[in-house]
């Protein structure tokens, strides 16, 4: 693997080691594309505060450090700066107008909250749930991100943690899985999930992907310099997607976010 595009900052509060740590450890292991892809801010109405994400105003200390680093590093890694991003479609419209304020590379689509949150009526993709139309509502979410034409990839898409009527899950996913590689947006097999021993990368998911002849990239979802480009985890990972004939890529053509 060369490229990484999934790595976090202490700027989410869950992550730590810093940005140069990250390049320094992608550059020691043979990484030449690097992309920073901290958990988004998003313009929340009335101050309602996010425990995973930075805030809004630790954007230009993000963009500043990394564009610093670009310049010190260049000629020995590329450096890409974006966002994991939820997409909220009532407030997206004003978190573009924040991203047109600074030079983002790319998103990476994340669907770890449906609904949107702050608001009672959103859930935790992580909550196991038989509940159907939560099922296509987070489908409907990733599709109707993904067409939107801005974002690059979609992380961690086996994340839903439906546990109701397998053929009901199945159909969805082929409808996710179709889309994704209609529209040219590569899934991930998320390394989190495999070095924590979640219930995700799923199998019956990976085996539509291979059906479907979707592309994947691995997924470092690096929240420390330890998960930059850890060559065990990366070789479970390609196991894994052998197991199931899923075609990994590893550069990926970055759509931009801001156009
Ligand atoms: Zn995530
Ligand atoms: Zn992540």
């Amino acid at each position: 693997m060369k490229c990484n595009y999934h790595n976090h900052t202490f700027r989410c509060g869950h992550a730590s080691d810093t940005e140069e740590d990250y390049i320094k450890k992608a550059i020691a292991e043979g990484i030449t594309t690097i992309g920073f892809s901290d958990h988004t801010p998003y313009p929340f109405p009335s101050g309602f505060v996010s425990d995973c994400r930075m805030l809004m105003s630790d954007m230009d200390g993000y963009f500043r450090t990394l564009l610093a680093l670009r310049e010190k590093y260049r000629g020995y890694i590329d450096i890409k700066i974006g966002f994991e991003a939820e997409y909220y479609v009532d407030y997206f419209p004003e978190l573009l107008s924040e991203y047109r304020k600074y030079p983002l590379d790319y998103l990476i689509y994340a669907g770890h909250y449906i609904g949107h949150e702050g608001r009672e009526d959103c859930f935790c993709a992580f909550d196991s749930t038989r509940d159907e139309k939560r099922l296509v509502q987070y489908v409907d979410n990733v599709i109707a991100a993904i067409s939107t034409q801005r974002y690059s990839i979609i992380a961690h898409p086996d994340m839903m943690n439906f546990v109701g009527d397998l053929d009901l899950y199945r159909s969805e996913m082929t409808r996710l899985i179709n889309a994704a590689k209609e529209l040219s947006v590569p899934l991930e097999i998320n390394l989190n999930g495999i070095r924590d021993g979640r219930y995700y990368p799923f199998d019956d998911f990976w085996r539509i992907a291979g059906r479907v002849d979707a592309p994947a990239v691995i997924g470092f979802d690096a929240h420390c310099i330890a998960h930059v480009a850890d060559k065990g985890e990366i070789a479970e990972a390609m196991r894994y997607a052998d197991r199931f004939g899923v075609r990994i890529i590893d550069e990926v053509e970055l759509k931009n976010p801001l156009i």
